[in-house]
């Protein structure tokens, strides 16, 4: 079963929840590398005197949350030199083992909940149930790949054969795993990364984003505390050069990664150049998930999947909203409530219960996005604009927007922020609008609105996604119940939090014996 995590309507576990936070609240983390389960001593150094660099809280730029002494070159070889050594103990390590140290990563997750959540509010900028959301994925990714370690990778499987010949088959840890992880789910994305290499028998070298790094830390402590050894389980806090290091060096057996289009090419690329073997590459990138509404679909609750799929994460999912077709003859009356929609919005301190709009990551996305916004306000029609205050100064804020396209051709790169593009079709132009949204190349996540089966299912046959979602919001994905991950430009697959995720982590080996 899935983590239940907290309900946040009810009153007693809301108030346990908010005083565990707001204990964690006074607290300044820090993060350094790991190797050997040790913090280097100039990492230490740095730390205890004024060399680390300064964490700032998005939403108050002000304020400092915490500090990171950033990896070196020689934390890379370090780490590199330690992991490679220790990976074939952890191979021969019983599946079960690791198993339950998987479970025990869950466990301790959970009983941290309140403290994991404070530090993803306080440096990522996430709001408290994107909080409880982020625990709770990071428990059933654990949870999940536990049972299918134990069911797939305990004993070899015996395959059928002529008499006098035994066959088997079984999977194996390939040696070091690189997890290079990103912002926007900093404790479950990289706890889903993380954790699934070390399941499939490889030791590991976590890269966290480098916004993120007190989260991805305390995850690793706890990983550690679980009993993952600490010459297994590596930790890099650093800037991308870390990461291309690592991915060039000949002693890595994998690379699992979340980010950009741009930086999984580039990795691609470092492999296929590098000495050593051919490995694999599991990457998840972006997207420009789109959303047909035709007018059979129920409006309000059209408005309320759009609000939810556009905006909350401040759109910082990369399986958020950012193109919405809507059936003409329905687009004013939808327009029009979805302004409304949004007028309702709260944008702001991610702290607060109520904030439905958080920060972005930082300075650089802030930017970025109000660049866009500013060439898009001349470009597009801007069908709600919404001036943000005072307060929203001194946090790297961005207000909603929606924009009306009059074709996909006028579509850039993605935005990762929360900016939704509209344009209106026509009834018998669907398949041309499925054929647009297939060009673009990506295909991570998808909705459709239609009470109409065949037109779903004519969509369906013909979209290329990984992720449709029909009648409803199209993020969220659960662990084991909605398995996550595109194709084309999106990402190479195997979906995350789905059955044939371990196997990619994996070397399968086949043995055939003469008896
Ligand atoms: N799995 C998340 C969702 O379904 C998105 C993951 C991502 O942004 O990389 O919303």
């Amino acid at each position: 079963p899935n983590a239940r995590g907290i309900d946040l309507s009810d009153l007693r576990q809301l108030t346990q929840l908010s005083e565990t936070m707001a204990e964690a609240a006074s607290q300044s983390w820090q993060a350094g590398p790991l190797i050997g389960g040790q913090l280097p001593k100039r990492a230490a150094d740095a730390l205890a005197g004024d060399q680390a660099e300064a964490v700032r809280n998005p939403a108050h730029n002000d304020q400092i949350v915490g500090h990171v002494a950033l990896a070196d070159d020689d934390d890379v070889e370090a780490a590199l030199a330690t992991t490679h050594d220790a990976a074939p103990r952890w191979a021969s390590t019983p599946a079960a083992e690791r198993a339950a140290c998987l479970r025990r990563y869950a466990d301790l997750l959970e009983s941290h909940l309140g403290e994991l959540i404070a530090i993803c509010t306080r440096e990522a900028g996430k709001n408290v149930a994107d909080g409880v959301a982020e625990v709770r994925e990071a428990v059933d990714f654990c949870r999940y790949y536990a049972v299918q370690v134990e069911d797939e990778f305990a004993t070899d499987h015996v395959l059928p054969g002529p008499t006098g010949e035994r066959n088997t088959y079984g999977l194996y840890g390939r040696g070091v795993f690189v997890a290079i992880c990103p912002w926007n789910f900093p404790l479950a994305i990289f706890s889903g990364q993380v954790a699934a290499a070390l399941a499939a028998g490889n030791a590991v070298i976590a890269k966290p984003a480098e916004q993120t790094c007190l989260v991805g830390s305390r995850a690793i402590e706890l990983m550690h505390e679980a009993g993952f050894p600490g010459d297994v389980l590596a930790f890099l806090p650093g800037a991308g050069d870390i990461g291309a290091k690592l991915v060039a060096d000949s002693r890595i057996a994998g690379v699992a990664f979340t980010g950009s289009l741009a930086t999984a090419k580039k990795i691609n690329l470092t492999l296929a150049e590098r000495d050593g073997p051919i490995i694999p590459l599991i990457a998840e990138t972006g997207g420009q998930n789109a959303m047909i509404v035709d007018s059979s679909a129920l409006i309000e609750q059209v408005v309320a999947d759009i609000i939810r799929s556009g905006f909350q994460s401040a759109g910082q999912r990369c399986s958020a909203l950012r193109v919405l077709y809507v059936q003409a003859d329905i687009a004013d009356t939808l327009i029009e409530m979805l302004s409304g929609a949004m007028a309702e919005l709260s944008v702001g301190d991610p702290w607060n219960l109520g904030t439905d709009v958080t920060p972005v990551i930082d300075a650089e996305a802030r930017d970025n996005l109000a660049a866009y916004a500013e060439y898009a306000d001349q470009t597009f029609k801007a069908h709600y604009t919404c001036e943000l205050g005072e307060a929203h100064t001194n946090g790297t804020y961005i207000a909603p927007r929606i924009y009306e396209l009059d074709s996909i051709s006028q579509l850039g790169d993605e935005q990762f922020g929360p900016i939704v593009h509209i344009i209106r079709f026509k009834a018998d132009e669907i398949d041309r609008v499925v054929d647009d949204i297939n060009g673009l190349g990506y295909g991570l996540t998808f909705g459709i609105h239609s009470r109409i089966d065949t037109t779903v299912e004519r969509v369906l046959k013909r979209l290329k996604v990984g992720n449709a979602y029909v009648n409803r919001n199209i993020i969220g994905a659960v662990v084991g119940v909605h398995p996550f991950g595109g194709e084309g430009l999106s990402g190479t697959g195997p979906k995350a939090g789905g059955p044939h995720y371990l196997h990619r982590f994996a070397t399968e080996r086949a043995v055939s014996r003469d008896t």
